[in-house]
C-alpha cells in the first residue's frame, strides 16, 4: 500500500511550468520590478521566471517550514531577516515552487510588505494544492487536488534520503534488495537516484550503518 503520494519532477517539467507561469503573469499585465525568491524551493523557479520576464533584480528570503520530506513544523518562520531593504517604489513578485499549506507565502508576503515596504506584492508558484492551502497564489499553473509530495530535481538527494529513512525507521535492518522492494511498495515511483547511491550517501553522512550486509539507521 502506498504510504506517501510522491511525484518525481524532471528538469523539463520545471522549465515547462515556469515558462507557462511567466506567460500567465505577463498576460495579466503585472510587470514586477523585483522578484523575491523564497529559499530554498523558489530559487530555481525565480531565476527562470526572471529570465522569461526580463527582471534583473532578484532577492531571496529564507523561510523554514517543511524541514523533512512529507512532514512540517506548525509555523513558518523567516531566518536571516534582512533589514534596510527599501522596496517602496517596487512592484514585487514573490516566487516559491509550491503552495502547500501556504504558510511560507503568507509569512513572506507579510514580511516584504511590513519591513521592505513593497509598493505592491503578488504571489506566484508552479503548484497550488487547493484543498489544504490557506492562501491562493495570484499566479500558478498546476492546480493539485490530491495532496502529493513533489520531488523537485533540486531536492532529489534530500528527498531520497528522507524517504529511505522513513522505511528504515519502521523496518530495519534491511538488505539493499529489501529496501528496493519496500521503496516501490511505499512510494510507487522510479527513484530519480538509485537506492544503492542513496544508501552510499547516507553512509557517508553517518545516517545509516551496514551490519552483516543489512542497513539500519545509525
Ligand atoms: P508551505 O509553507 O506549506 O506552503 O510549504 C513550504 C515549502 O515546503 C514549499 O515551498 C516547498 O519547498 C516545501 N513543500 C511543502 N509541501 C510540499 C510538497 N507537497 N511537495 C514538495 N515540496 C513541498
Amino acid at each position: 500500500m502506498v504510504k506517501l503520494r510522491v511525484k518525481v519532477v524532471t528538469w523539463e517539467d520545471v522549465v515547462r511550468w515556469t515558462k507557462e507561469l511567466a506567460f500567465v503573469i505577463l498576460e495579466s499585465g503585472y510587470k514586477p520590478d523585483v522578484i523575491v525568491a523564497i529559499a530554498r524551493g523558489g530559487l530555481t523557479p525565480a531565476r527562470l521566471l526572471a529570465d522569461y520576464m526580463d527582471v534583473i533584480d532578484i532577492l531571496s528570503l529564507k523561510v523554514e517550514h517543511w524541514v523533512e520530506t512529507g512532514s512540517h513544523q506548525e509555523e513558518a518562520v523567516i531566518k536571516y531577516a534582512a533589514q534596510g531593504i527599501d522596496l517602496s517604489n517596487a512592484k514585487v513578485l514573490i516566487v516559491d515552487d509550491i503552495c502547500d499549506t501556504g504558510k511560507s507565502l503568507m509569512v513572506a508576503k507579510d514580511y516584504v510588505e511590513k519591513y521592505w515596504k513593497a509598493r505592491q506584492v503578488k504571489l506566484a508558484t508552479m503548484q497550488y494544492i487547493e484543498p489544504v492551502a490557506q492562501i491562493r497564489p495570484d499566479y500558478f499553473v498546476d492546480l493539485v487536488r490530491d495532496w502529493t509530495w513533489y520531488m523537485y530535481p533540486w531536492n532529489y538527494v534530500e528527498d531520497m534520503v528522507n524517504l529511505v529513512k522513513k522505511i528504515l525507521k519502521e523496518h530495519a535492518p534491511l538488505s539493499l534488495q529489501e529496501i528496493i522492494i519496500k521503496f516501490q511498495e511505499w512510494y510507487n515511483i522510479t527513484p530519480p537516484i538509485p537506492l544503492s547511491e542513496t544508501l552510499r550517501v547516507m553512509e557517508y553522512r553517518g545516517l545509516v550503518k551496514k551490519v552483516d550486509g543489512k542497513y539500519e539507521l545509525s
